[in-house]
């Protein structure tokens, strides 16, 4: 039986209207979440990912704009939603997981006092009541003592709590969608994994959609299911992460698979850098990089199309 999506964006286009000129970021995407899957966002840094995490959340801040398109969170339209509305739905329905909890997390409030009051806010719980449940959240999240973390304040954590932390906070309120904006790349390695693997935890014990945005592909195979590719604010590749890994059809994804370190390969990365949004190459955004390109791909932008179980973006896909 088809699950019906969760979430679905529709032809988003962000905008930054900026002295020098209009930088596109988000270029005409699409893309959906069902209720209880995983996606992934993978892409180099300006590659469009965080724009369109922004945009979704309704967080775009000027010069950043979102000229078109459409964002479904079941009926409403975020993008045509009054502020008032969609704070009430940021926490309940939708929530984020910023890179650095340090932004996002009070520095002279405590984190029981910051917990509790999403309790409060969202669910109008009395203060007591707030707290026990501030408490219960920060067990869930594998945090010891969690009582005793309630009373510290941010700077009093270790970057790993902190995240756990901030990932409590999210999930407060029993959101149908998680969208954690490169959650573990501020941490230490091992931090990373216990991190991950409480995404992917939480994630199966809530039913909740998640998508996790990253640079880096690993984290992305290990928590989605599913992955779409960004390269300067278009997708260019999605479908099933194990079926794009073992075969990319985009040369980007390809790239970008060649640029992992492996102990039984020379690392190869892309040539070139990302292309300047304000003034972006004609026809594939991708051809000054890669190494199929020819006549065509200068002159006509490729459309996304049907590629066994995905899509790819490309005149000459792989495979
Ligand atoms: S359309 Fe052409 S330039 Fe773009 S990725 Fe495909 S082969 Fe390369």
């Amino acid at each position: 039986m088809k699950v019906s999506p969760v979430l679905r964006v529709e032809d988003l286009y962000v905008d930054f209207d900026l002295r020098a000129g209009r930088l596109t970021a988000v270029d005409g995407i699409s893309l959906s979440l069902d209720r209880g899957e995983t996606l992934g966002i993978v892409g180099e840094s300006g590659s469009g990912k965080t724009v369109t995490a922004l945009a979704i959340m309704g967080l775009l801040e000027s010069p950043g704009r979102a000229r078109q398109g459409h964002v479904w969170l079941g009926e409403e339209d975020l993008l045509q939603l009054p502020e008032a509305r969609l704070e009430r739905l940021r926490g309940r329905k939708i929530a984020m997981v910023f890179q650095e909890p340090m932004t996002s997390l009070n520095p002279v409030l405590t984190i029981g006092e910051q917990l509790a009051e999403v309790y409060q806010q969202h669910l109008g719980l009395p203060h007591g009541d707030a707290m026990d449940e501030s408490a219960r959240m920060l067990e869930r999240v594998r945090l010891p003592d969690a009582r005793g973390v309630l009373r510290k304040y941010p700077h009093e954590l270790s970057g790993g709590m902190r995240q756990r932390a901030m990932i409590g906070a999210a999930l407060a309120c029993g959101p149908d969608i998680l969208i954690a904006d490169e959650p573990t790349t501020a941490l230490d390695v091992t931090i990373q994994a216990q991190i991950l693997s409480l995404l992917a935890e939480v994630q199966a014990e809530m039913g909740m959609g998640l998508v996790l945005i990253s640079h880096n592909l690993g984290v992305v195979a290990q928590v989605c299911r599913r992955v779409a590719v960004m390269y300067a604010g278009n997708i260019v590749e999605e479908g099933a992460t194990a079926e794009i890994f073992r075969s990319p059809g985009h040369p980007y994804t390809a790239g970008l698979l060649a640029s992992v370190p492996r102990r039984s390969t020379p690392l190869q990365g892309i040539r070139g850098a990302i292309c300047d949004l304000l003034h972006p190459p004609t026809g594939c955004r991708f051809h000054p990089r890669c190494p199929k390109s020819a006549g065509e791909c200068e002159e006509t932008s490729p459309v996304l199309s049907p590629r066994s179980s995905g899509r790819v973006a490309c005149f000459f896909p792989n495979g």
